[in-house]
């Protein structure tokens, strides 16, 4: 089954094998993967069956953390696992956040990828959806980064968005925009990177569309210095669900990330919310006059927040860029032993 996912959108098969189509050998597979396929965006019931996970072969335990649209637990199915639990409050007015969950969920099967978590499947037993991952371990990059204050430095950051950037690239091969590209969505594990929540965005906003705080933007703390321009403008009260993401915009958020990473804090710190969209609405950036890094890392800071999204690079480019960057020979004293030497030499 899980085969037949990563198969699924493979061309290589294909051609191979017997001549006429649908009596090769490999016909099963092949056709299972294809109804696979087609049968997301058909169907609109919202019979038990399309869904990997029943909701009682799940075992959740203690809450972990509690996002904007849903509960995140620590749960058991097959070994641990994390659960997050999307509270829809209405299901009955109509299926589009349904249909959009499932479309979502058949693209999250795709992803096998060792710096994105492991989709392991999806649930619902109204009024609940369920999204099933591997647990991860470590802290994310924001606690690392802005909770416990631990230091980067240029190297290990380095390292780290090199991760990023081959997880990400891989997502956007996929055709899959993140959307939600944040420290608060990566994490570390031992020195590897480990992403998640992407492409949820939309079918959690689209849950929540409803329960988003009045006339407000509804605007948390910490969201905003990842929005592209493109983004910033386009946000109006009630206009969250059309906001204009893109591959660019992710390389936006990426940027964000790496002068987290360097810098220990957020772009436009302690400025107001209106504050930050007015200026990056118009193409102010964040100064790096003050930041201590060689000009390769400032232009590539640039390059991401570049005002028009076609000049930003795609995560392909970041990565050999940040390949290319010279590595500064650290002094690595033995009591603090580098954990990241694993991708580091490459
Ligand atoms: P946010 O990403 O904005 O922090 P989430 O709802 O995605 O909100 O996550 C809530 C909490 O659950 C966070 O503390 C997050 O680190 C944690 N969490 C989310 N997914 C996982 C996972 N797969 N493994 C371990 N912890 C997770
Ligand atoms: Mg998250």
């Amino acid at each position: 089954e899980e085969f037949n996912a990563s198969v699924r959108s493979g061309e290589s098969l294909s051609g191979s094998g017997s001549t006429d189509s649908g009596g090769c050998q490999r016909g099963d597979s092949l056709d299972l993967s294809n109804k696979g396929d087609s049968r997301w965006p058909r169907q609109n019931s919202l019979s038990m069956k399309e869904w990997d996970i029943p909701y009682d072969e799940l075992r959740l335990f203690e809450v972990i953390g509690t996002g904007r649209f849903g509960t995140v637990y620590r749960g058991s199915w097959h070994g641990a696992v994390a659960v997050k639990v999307l509270h829809v409050h209405s299901l009955s007015d109509d299926c589009v956040p349904l249909d959009t969950f499932k479309h979502e969920v058949a693209t999250f099967r795709k992803t096998r990828h060792e710096n994105l978590v492991l989709f392991m499947g999806a649930c619902m037993k109204p009024p609940r959806l369920a999204i099933v991952t591997s647990l991860c371990k470590g802290m994310t990059l924001y606690t690392h980064i802005h909770l416990r204050k631990d230091k980067f430095t240029a190297n290990k950051s380095v390292i780290v968005a090199q991760q990023i950037s081959q997880g990400m690239g891989y997502l956007h091969a996929r055709g899959i925009i993140h959307k939600d590209l944040k420290t608060k969505n990566i994490f570390l594990e031992n020195g590897k990177v480990v992403i998640t929540d992407f492409g949820l965005f939309s079918v959690t906003k689209l849950c929540f569309g409803n329960n988003l705080r009045g006339d407000s933007l509804g605007i948390p703390a910490g969201w905003l210095c990842y929005l592209a321009p493109e983004l910033c403008r386009a946000l109006t009260p009630h206009a969250s669900l059309i906001l204009p993401f893109s591959k660019a915009t992710d390389v936006y958020a990426f940027g964000t990330v790496w002068y987290e990473l360097l810098c220990g804090e957020y772009p436009f710190k302690s400025q107001p919310p209106e504050a930050v969209i007015w200026q990056v609405g118009k193409g102010v950036k964040q100064s790096l006059a003050s930041m201590q890094a060689s000009r390769d890392i400032k232009d590539i800071l640039m390059l991401c927040w570049s005002y028009r999204s076609h000049e930003r690079p795609d995560f392909p480019a970041l990565l050999s860029t940040l390949q290319k960057l010279p590595r500064k020979r650290l002094a690595r004293s033995p009591s603090h032993p580098v954990h990241l030497s694993r991708s580091a030499d490459s």
